[in-house]
């Protein structure tokens, strides 16, 4: 409780003894669209994906239920400020190492996702691109399906043999199935490990933890719950079995160097050491997902790049699951091959969101360009139904910080600096792609 009145008393004392203007009303800005983010949360279950800030801001909004377009007036309010300063910003030439240009990029991005997501709580149904755009700050390109048959070609060269592909390939993964009393001893070493490859590049707070528990009843496969304090709950749903590669996609996409490290970074490096409260806050439906996803996949390449995830799985998780793991590496292959077709699920989802895609085809349309049973499907369209365009974080995240992070260089280091980078400081989509 102490740390999390701690935040909002240094941006009180920031704004006392009166930094540079524009950096202080940046701040009287962020203050209000913390608060301003809490009172619609008040209107929409899962919209505060993690809050650390003052409680009192909390109570304020739980207390004061305003309505949605006075909710909205106040977004396009703090937006018009916003613009002020930021002309401000520019002519000064920001050269302190403020950041403030950045964030003011970061804040706009934020509100204009806020504004999104107000429109469609007031029932407005934007275009699955504008929706997309909106919320997330990057417009995605729709491709058809059958721009994904290529894709589909090769793989059946890894599973070749009768019957439709995807019962082959769900087939051949569903050998890979954990047993479900070894899931937790499996779990626990891969998040040791994609904890012990992070740590070795990124220094993070002393005490930083988390608690890993498994959940059923869920449209995700993983979750994870950021309490502030340096401190995440990770949840692992086995609503389905759980196969072995999940285990190190889990640890680092929720673990190290994904979710608990980028709010553990956020909270340090910003929300305490530079007492910048807007980062006390997440909303879920804003820019701040796609940075949160892409970097929570692609640090799965990171940590384990080559050949160095197939030789841990083999050496420390095969003996662990009981597993065989004579056909690794093509099971590896398939996972890897089947990233290729994550944009297919963007197609599939704004076909059925719009209505131009009954359920049926849909989920038809999932097991044929996402290679997995009936089952698993239904959990993707269940997905889609309650996330809609969130899906888009996930493949294009991790391109937009695969393709920023691999520009630093080639050498280890040097990736793990720019991830370090995105990571704990203010960062828009856009940024990814300069
Ligand atoms: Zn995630």
């Amino acid at each position: 409780m102490i740390k999390q009145f701690a935040a909002g008393a240094a941006l009180a004392c920031a704004l006392l003894t009166g930094p540079a203007p524009a950096q202080a009303h940046v701040g009287d800005i962020a203050a209000r669209y913390v608060q301003l983010s809490l009172e619609i949360g008040e209107h929409e279950d899962g919209y505060i994906d993690a809050y650390y800030g003052p409680p009192a801001w909390r109570d304020a909004a739980k207390a004061s239920k305003r309505t949605l377009p006075a909710l909205a007036r106040d977004v396009d309010f703090l937006l018009a400020e916003l613009a002020e300063d930021e002309a401000g910003a520019d002519t000064a030439g920001d050269t302190s190492g403020s950041l403030t240009h950045e964030r003011i990029a970061f804040l706009r991005g934020q509100l204009i996702a806020a504004r999104t997501r107000l429109r469609m709580m007031q029932g407005e149904t934007l275009g699955f691109e504008d929706e997309a755009e909106g919320l997330f700050g990057v417009r995605p390109v729709l491709k058809p399906l059958t721009d994904y048959d290529p894709v589909l070609a090769e793989i059946e060269t890894l599973v070749p043999g009768e019957g439709a592909l995807w019962q082959r390939v769900d087939a051949f993964n569903d050998r890979f199935v954990v047993p479900a009393d070894r899931l937790k001893a499996v779990m626990d070493a891969a998040i040791a490990e994609c904890r012990r490859r992070t740590v070795a590049f990124i220094p993070l707070p002393e005490g930083e933890r988390f608690t890993l528990e498994f959940v059923t009843g869920k449209s995700w496969s993983g979750y994870n719950w950021y309490k502030g304090g340096a401190e995440s709950l990770i949840q692992i749903n086995t609503d389905l079995p759980v196969r072995l590669s999940r285990a190190v996609d889990l640890g680092c996409h929720e673990g190290y160097p994904g979710h608990h490290v980028y709010n553990v970074l956020l909270e340090e490096r910003l929300a305490k050491a530079r007492g910048w409260v807007e980062f006390t806050v997440y909303p879920l439906y804003s820019p701040q997902s796609l940075l949160a996803e892409g970097s929570a996949n692609y640090g799965i390449e990171l940590a384990f790049p080559g050949e160095e995830r197939a030789a841990f799985e083999a050496k420390v998780l095969y003996p662990l699951a009981g597993l065989d793991p004579k056909d690794a590496g093509r099971y590896l292959a398939l996972q890897e091959a089947q990233q290729a077709l994550s944009g297919a699920r963007f197609t599939i989802a704004a076909e059925y969101l719009a209505g131009r895609m009954d359920r049926a085809t849909a989920l038809a349309m999932i097991q044929k360009y996402g290679l997995v049973s009936e089952k698993r499907a239904s959990q993707t369209v269940a997905f889609a139904e309650q996330y809609r365009s969130y899906v888009i974080n996930y493949g294009l995240g991790l391109t937009m910080v695969r393709d920023y992070v691999q520009r630093a260089g080639p050498g280890q280091a040097e990736r793990w600096r720019a991830m370090e980078a995105l990571l704990s400081e203010p960062t828009t989509p856009a940024d990814l792609l300069e």
